[in-house]
């Protein structure tokens, strides 16, 4: 197997179980570029470690196994294992009896770098793969996903939009999220198709809701909106710039509760709206998409996350709740709660933090690879 040789000043992170190796942690790299997996050694060849290998990027490699070379190798034994613990995981988790949608697998945490996958309906796998070597793994991988029992298989590589169904779905594809429903479409919709890591937060909002006027901002296929109104909400007005994410939306609403009529999908620039929105709403939900995509923009990601919440907190009504998110990676807890420490001083409003919310169960984070907690939020009481 070709060598990933790292410099010997540069081990700490990796004997410290760091899934990713830097470029500039890089003494000597394999003899050919092409390479998938890399055997990690330190300068005098010792073996540490084995990876996904990405000569053309920064982050040259992340690992999936650390200590000896397996004696089964890493043929499908290796990686059923993998799948089997994180299904485990899965499995043993309460509160998944009305629940048939989750993440099977969450990439680093459950040792499987890069590799995310998501259940829908129980039975349809979406996947979503970024390293050359997952390509190379793919026919392994589906004859366990098969032996696991799924039916039917999306695939889709990196950034790309596209994808494409291994083994087709028949019919419409429904999830089942504490026994409300939504709609899934892994080949157009967003992300693997449907925002499962909202999972917990949707039901606090579902425990606050009740009589309240409430604002989903970039609602998607609506999935706070229906929890509210399951909560017994009075009004809800969804807003997202897509019209087919508001189409969805409406559907979901439909699909729950087809008698209620308060509930309004809005196409429009969350930006443009929170500013000439009413200031009568009592709960207001702000769910934006990653704005910091690279360490880079985090500057100009601060600026976006912090004009939302300063229009939230100016319009929203005394003793209104404000759950605000950021689901970007290169925004810390700390630095969110600092952006809404500066809306909430320009808003000029007392605010109090009611709980610290994150991602759920079935997205773990891994204590040696604290980057996976990529979702933070707050619930806000506004006085
Ligand atoms: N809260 C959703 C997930 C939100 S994902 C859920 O629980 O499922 C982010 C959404 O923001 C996407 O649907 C995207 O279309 C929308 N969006 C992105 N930029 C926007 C903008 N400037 N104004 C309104 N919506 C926007």
């Amino acid at each position: 197997m070709e060598k990933l040789i790292i410099r010997n000043d540069k081990l700490r992170p990796l004997r410290q179980r760091h899934p990713w190796i830097f470029a500039g942690a890089v003494k000597k790299r394999p003899d050919h570029p092409q390479t998938s997996i890399a055997e990690v050694c330190d300068e005098q060849g010792n073996s540490l470690a084995y990876g996904f290998y990405s000569h053309s990027d920064q982050l040259v490699c992340k690992l999936f196994h650390f200590g000896a070379f397996p004696t089964s190798g890493f043929g499908k034994t290796f990686w059923k294992n993998k799948l089997l613990e994180a299904k485990k995981l899965r499995d043993s988790l309460p509160d998944f009896e009305q629940t048939d949608t989750y993440r099977l697998c969450h990439a680093e945490a459950d040792g499987i770098p890069g590799l995310v996958a998501d259940v829908y309906g129980g039975s349809c796998l979406s996947i979503q793969t970024t390293a050359a070597a997952h390509l190379e793994l793919l026919p392994l991988w589906h004859e366990i996903f098969a032996e696991m029992g799924f039916t039917s298989l999306f695939h889709r590589h990196g950034k790309e939009t596209g994808g494409q169904w291994i083994w087709p779905h028949s019919g419409p594809l429904l999830c089942r999220e504490n026994g409300l429903l939504f709609p899934a479409d892994p080949e157009s919709g967003q992300k693997t198709g449907f925002f499962i890591d909202q999972r917990d937060n949707r039901s606090i909002i579902r425990r606050f809701s009740t009589g309240k006027k409430v604002l989903n901002a970039f609602s998607y296929s609506g999935g706070f909106s229906v929890y509210a109104i399951a909560g017994g909400a009075r009004e809800v007005v969804s807003v997202d710039i897509s019209a087919d994410a508001c189409r969805l939306a409406e559907a979901s609403v439909k699909g729950n509760f087809p008698r209620f009529q308060q509930h309004t999908c809005i196409t429009a620039d969350c930006f443009e709206y929170l500013r000439q929105m009413p200031q009568d709403f009592d709960l207001i939900v702000l769910d934006p998409p990653a704005f910091a995509k690279n360490r880079t923009s985090v500057d100009k990601a601060a600026r976006g996350y912090k004009e939302i919440n300063l229009q939230a907190l100016r319009k929203i009504k005394s003793g209104g709740i404000l759950a605000s998110f950021s689901c970007s990676q290169h925004i810390s807890r700390d630095l969110f709660q600092k952006i809404l420490f500066a809306a909430a001083l320009d808003a000029g409003r007392e605010v109090n933090i009611l709980q610290v919310l994150g991602q759920p169960a079935d997205h773990p984070v891994s204590l040696f690879h604290p980057e996976g907690d990529y979702l933070k939020g707050l619930l806000l009481y506004v006085v």
